[in-house]
């Protein structure tokens, strides 16, 4: 219970400014409820004016006085539960864009790396979820809550104001219904709903994966196999809801219904009991009025009272929510330095860089030092899995390294602040992705003060004029809308408009493994011309043509830099390099016998 109202805490913390509107609202959700209960009383006040002036009925004059009243309050509560809603409501979007800012702004402060090893989509629903969790909960459950525990302690005073002893009798159906409640929901009996529950979710998944899988199970004819699961997990709660509600729930629950169902158990005997002495003292009729509030009312203290249970599990939402908003506000922060330096020129130094992926035990990079200076190229080749792409992420920051240096203009990364550090550098990385925008919205996020002349330059430089004719709105087509699909290697231009509008004077590149056609190949390899022109480039070559004309060419075999230098002396060395040089060639010959055939 403690843990249900400290992350309720937590949650209306995001409220900030808009908190006294949340207690506003539910304050007045607790008197449109409280207003609501007046009609009654007036419609119990009319029975009793009537009962004491029968039979001369013109007697009771103040009945329609009573009416108005009750017209009245029934408005006004109407009109204040209208209030008290848009209080609740506005302090719940508040709250709920408040954690989806506050997210936003955590992530910003996060690594780069972090959004490729957690999904963007991922995050972006944790966030989702647990706004319009808040919301749910602040807009509609508190204030119903709040209502009905209102609604009920009027009842238990008004029932004691009118006869003590029918109300105690009430009260008795009142505790025996809570006592049994508790009984099933306390103890070792928590436990078993607990099990009860998790077997309940467990069927609910087996049943997912199970519908999920029947592609797989048509395609391989399994039939038996796959359900077994998911008939195992049915009979697993089968049998803990039998337990549950033979066990536990058997006694309780009956007893519950009979006296919450039965308001009148108590009430009637003693009533009987009651009625020759109010007969003998002469208001006998006040008696019957009061039996009949009784009669009629206590069973809305039962009725409220399961409905303030029903409505406090809404407040499970809330530590669901907050869950998801510590995955998110748990996202490990890049540290920024108190003071940074100024970059001098467009070097880039690697020196004895180890680093390793959290939670692997091989170091991705081991002691990797090499040197690309102002407006050079260096390439990064190297078997796969030896460390290129984690090598190349370092420089942007993705990761901060576990040992040594990244420098950049000379001055290491971490020591650089992050604007300066992004303005220098143009990434394209193969898990780069377009926005579902438009294309020109694509490029100009690069540049947002771009003009449409540059923009239109820049796409024209990345190759990409065929992209642009083809398609049905030309640069203001959105991508991945419907009827508009772009191959590997177009997205891949578009993204190299997008570098090439940047203009930054380091370019970083990780290039496709492979492009689908020759056409398309060709189209890109103008497209880099054309952004790594006079920039420093670090590249990550898969084809080895590309690479040829490096400056340097850094050869990583299993985080460690197995050769260096240029092609020519690399190729005479004979190590690694020459021998994928040999086999580039190879196949690069097969390639060619093949279409000349
Ligand atoms: P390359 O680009 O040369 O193929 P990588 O830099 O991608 O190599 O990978 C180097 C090593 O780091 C590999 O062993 C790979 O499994 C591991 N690795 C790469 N990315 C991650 C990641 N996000 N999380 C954990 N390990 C990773
Ligand atoms: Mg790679």
């Amino acid at each position: 219970m403690a843990q249900k109202h400290s992350s309720l805490a937590r949650i209306l913390s995001f409220a900030g400014t808009y908190r006294p509107l949340t207690y506003t609202g539910l304050f007045l959700s607790a008197a449109a409820q409280a207003a609501g209960m007046v009609p009654y009383l007036c419609i119990w006040l009319v029975v009793r004016d009537l009962v004491a002036a029968a039979p001369d009925f013109s007697s009771a004059s103040g009945i329609a006085r009573y009416g108005w009243i009750a017209f009245g309050f029934a408005t006004g509560g109407i009109l204040v539960y209208f209030a008290a809603l848009m209080c609740t409501h506005l302090a719940a979007f508040r709250t709920a864009s408040n954690i989806r800012k506050r997210g936003m702004e955590h992530l910003l402060k996060t690594s780069l790396g972090f959004f490729d090893s957690n999904g963007s989509g991922l995050l972006r629903n944790k966030l989702d979820g647990a706004a319009s969790e808040t919301e749910t909960l602040l807009a509609h459950n508190l204030a119903d809550i709040v209502g009905t525990a209102t609604m009920f302690v009027a009842m238990l005073v008004l029932m004691f104001v009118f006869d003590w002893r029918m109300g105690t009798s009430c009260m008795v159906s009142v505790v025996v219904s809570v006592s049994m409640l508790c009984m099933m929901m306390s103890g070792k009996n928590a436990e078993l709903m607990l099990l009860y529950q998790t077997a309940q979710d467990e069927m609910a998944k087996a049943g997912t994966e199970y519908v999920r899988g029947i592609p797989v199970v048509k395609v391989f004819q399994q039939t038996v196999y796959s359900f077994r699961a998911f008939k195992e997990a049915i009979d697993n709660y089968s049998r803990k809801a039998e337990k549950y509600t033979d066990g536990v729930c058997k006694f309780p629950q009956s007893v519950n219904l009979t006296v919450t169902e039965g308001a009148f158990i108590f009430l009637v005997p003693l009533v009987l009991f009651l009625a020759p002495a109010a007969i003998l003292q002469g208001n006998f009729a006040s008696f019957v009025t009061d039996f009949a509030f009784y009669a009629v009312f206590s069973a809305i203290i039962s009725t409220s009272l399961a409905k303030i249970m029903f409505a406090s599990s809404g407040t499970l939402l809330a530590s669901t929510a907050l869950k998801r908003i510590d995955t998110v506000m748990n996202a490990p922060i890049l540290p920024q330095c108190k003071n940074p330096k100024e970059p001098i020129g467009n070097g880039i130094e690697f020196s004895h860089v180890t680093f390793t992926y959290d939670g692997n035990d091989r170091p991705a990079l081991c002691d990797v030092s090499f040197v690309a200076e102002s407006g050079e190229t260096v390439a990064l080749v190297g078997p796969s899995g030896g460390g290129k792409t984690t090598a190349a992420s370092l420089i942007p920051r993705f990761w901060d390294t576990d040992e040594g240096e990244v420098k950049v203009g000379g001055v290491n990364v971490r020591e650089i602040a992050q604007k300066v550090l992004m303005e220098k550098i143009s990434f394209v990385f193969q898990s780069s992705r377009l926005f579902k925008i438009s294309i020109l919205e694509n490029v100009r996020a690069a540049r947002p003060e771009a003009t449409m002349e540059e923009v239109m330059k820049a796409l024209h430089e990345a190759q990409c004029d065929d992209i642009i004719e083809k398609l049905p709105d030309g640069i203001d087509t959105v991508i991945g809308s419907e009827g508009t699909y772009l191959s590997g290697g177009e997205q891949q231009r578009i993204l190299l408009a997008r570098a090439i509008l940047k203009d930054a004077p380091i370019v970083v590149l990780d290039e496709a493994t492979a492009f689908a056609d020759p056409e398309n190949e060709a189209l890109i390899h103008a497209a880099l011309r054309q952004l790594t022109h006079g920039k420093t480039v670090i590249m990550i070559a898969h084809r080895l043509s590309t690479v040829v004309n490096a400056d340097k060419i850094i050869v990583l075999k299993d985080g460690r830099v197995a050769e260096s230098g240029t092609h020519e002396s690399l190729k005479d060395a004979g190590g690694l390099y020459a021998g994928m040089w040999a086999e580039y060639n190879t196949a690069a010959q097969w390639k060619i016998q093949k279409e000349s055939l």
